[in-house]
């Protein structure tokens, strides 16, 4: 049914929303008062998680330590949370307490703990089915979702720690896959936000690897039915694609995308879950609940993937109750939307009339809207937990960039449009330098590469001037059109 289908594919938004509160969380760092963390966690199969938090260079006193939470649909995580204990260097117990602060819980180690202490704690185990975006081990298979699994410090300071590990103990004989670089037996998450968004899987996956020059996917499927190596064939020619849109990888050398898919098997075999994570990158997820068909999962791949760029290096400043900046929601969810069917379409994954299709399909969703007229595409970003509103922006939002995109081609030529993200992914790489760009700053930047298109984002982007027509027909009869989110 389109209102669940809507809500369950809210969660890519949903976590590229919490990635950017927490990039600028970890942006306001002050003086390093943290040398080092290091946490390893024992893998139970078809049970709990034991994690164990080395803290050394420690400075001050009561530390503070949370979960980077907040994550919309994963409810009352620090209930998962137990057996928390805590002791100095010299073996010395020390009391911890828990509190709520702003709904959030924060435990706090009593006390001076000294330089070095460690913690100790319980992570209880989700159900896979209910909240397949979270952590769980069954008996052959598991996956670990960093924000569901590691608490961290919580203190002003704290925030960028002179060095990072994982261990993961999985059980003998278990391959695994990780965003995170490896180092040794573990791994070693570059930031704070990327042990947040890490993932790390073991045990029963079915691992299909493509790659050619600076770009790779991994594609984890749990079923042995050839899905794996259909999507990432697939993806493949598109993240090349993308990779020559921006002329780079977000960071690092290459752009290295792990796909994990989990089905089912007690629901007709659909996939439950899809995570993408760029190696050294955020983790985007979805939800879907139908997906066993390759285009879905193609078009849903590649659409997450593209905010490693617009979202991920290309980042905005944000503003609750919404994390995400509203009056940038046309650039980073419409204009990826938009991105992803072109890009799709350059890589030969999309026929031209499929392609006419989506938009018919876009234009069809937009003017049967009830939300249409009375939302700009920043009142909706506001209220995108209702399913009515949240279609609207990937509508709405595909058909603004759309018409930028052809005004900018018709004024300016066939390479102004991309080459205005392709510069702002140059100059605004927040992975090289900490920066976020502002909804001015993105205007600016079409005006800047193209006269006129300033004023298309006033009216269409931002603005709620009603978007004229397409005029796009497909000739010949309607085919199926592919996914449309
Ligand atoms: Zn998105």
């Amino acid at each position: 049914m389109k209102p669940r289908l809507l809500s369950r594919l809210a969660l890519p938004v949903l976590v590229l929303v919490l990635g950017l509160q927490v990039v600028h969380d970890l942006g306001s760092a002050s003086r390093p008062r943290l040398g080092e963390l290091r946490y390893r966690v024992g893998v139970h199969p078809g049970g709990a998680f034991d994690v164990e938090v080395r803290v050394r260079g420690w400075r001050g006193k009561s530390p503070r330590f949370r979960l980077l939470d907040g994550w919309g649909l994963l409810q009352h995580q620090a209930s998962h949370i137990g057996d928390i204990q805590a002791w100095t260097a010299g073996g010395a117990a020390l009391p911890v307490t828990r509190k709520l602060a702003d709904g959030d819980a924060v435990w706090t180690v009593e006390g001076r703990p000294g330089p070095d202490f460690r913690l100790e704690y319980r992570v209880e185990p989700y159900d896979p089915t209910l909240s397949p975006e979270a952590s769980f081990a069954d008996r052959n298979r598991a996956v670990l979702v960093g924000y569901s699994m590691f608490l961290v410090p919580d203190d002003p300071g704290t925030r960028r720690p002179g060095s990072l590990g994982v261990t993961v103990a999985l059980p003998s004989g278990w391959p695994s896959w990780s965003s995170w670089p490896r180092d040794g037996e573990g791994f070693r998450p570059a930031t704070l936000h990327d042990l947040w968004s890490g993932v790390v899987a073991g045990g029963g996956y079915t691992a299909s690897r493509m790659e050619t020059g600076a770009v790779a996917v991994t594609a984890l499927t749990e079923g042995r039915d050839g899905m794996g190596l259909r999507i990432s064939n697939r993806l493949l020619p598109v993240l090349r694609e993308m990779h020559a849109l921006f002329g780079a990888p977000p960071r690092g050398d290459s752009l290295s995308v792990l796909a994990l898919y989990r089905t089912m098997p007690v629901r007709n075999h659909m996939s439950q879950m899809i995570g993408n994570s760029e190696e050294g990158a955020f983790l985007c997820l979805a939800t879907p609940d139908r997906f066993r068909d390759a285009d879905d999962l193609t078009v849903l791949a590649t659409h997450e993937c593209l905010h490693f760029y617009l979202g991920g290096a290309v980042t905005a400043s944000s503003e609750p109750p919404f994390r995400n900046a509203p009056d940038l929601v046309w650039f980073t969810e419409g204009v990826t939307e938009f991105l992803t069917f072109r890009l799709m379409e350059r890589a030969g994954e999309l026929p031209a009339r499929a392609a006419r299709e989506v938009v018919i399909e876009k234009e069809r969703e937009y003017r049967e809207s009830p939300a249409a007229a009375a939302f700009s595409l920043a009142d909706a970003a506001r209220r995108m937990e209702e399913s009515a509103v949240y279609g609207l922006v990937y509508s709405r939002g595909f058909l603004a960039a759309r018409l930028l995109e052809q005004q900018m081609t018709a004024d300016c030529g066939p390479d102004a449009f991309e080459g205005v993200l392709r510069r702002l992914f140059e100059e605004h790489n927040y992975y090289l330098d900490d920066k976020t760009v502002s909804a001015a700053q993105v205007r600016r930047a079409f005006e800047a590469a193209c006269p006129g298109a300033g004023s298309i984002i006033d009216r269409y982007a931002t603005g709620r001037e009603t978007l004229p027509p397409t005029g796009v027909t497909v000739e010949g009869g309607r085919t199926p059109a592919p996914a449309v989110r």
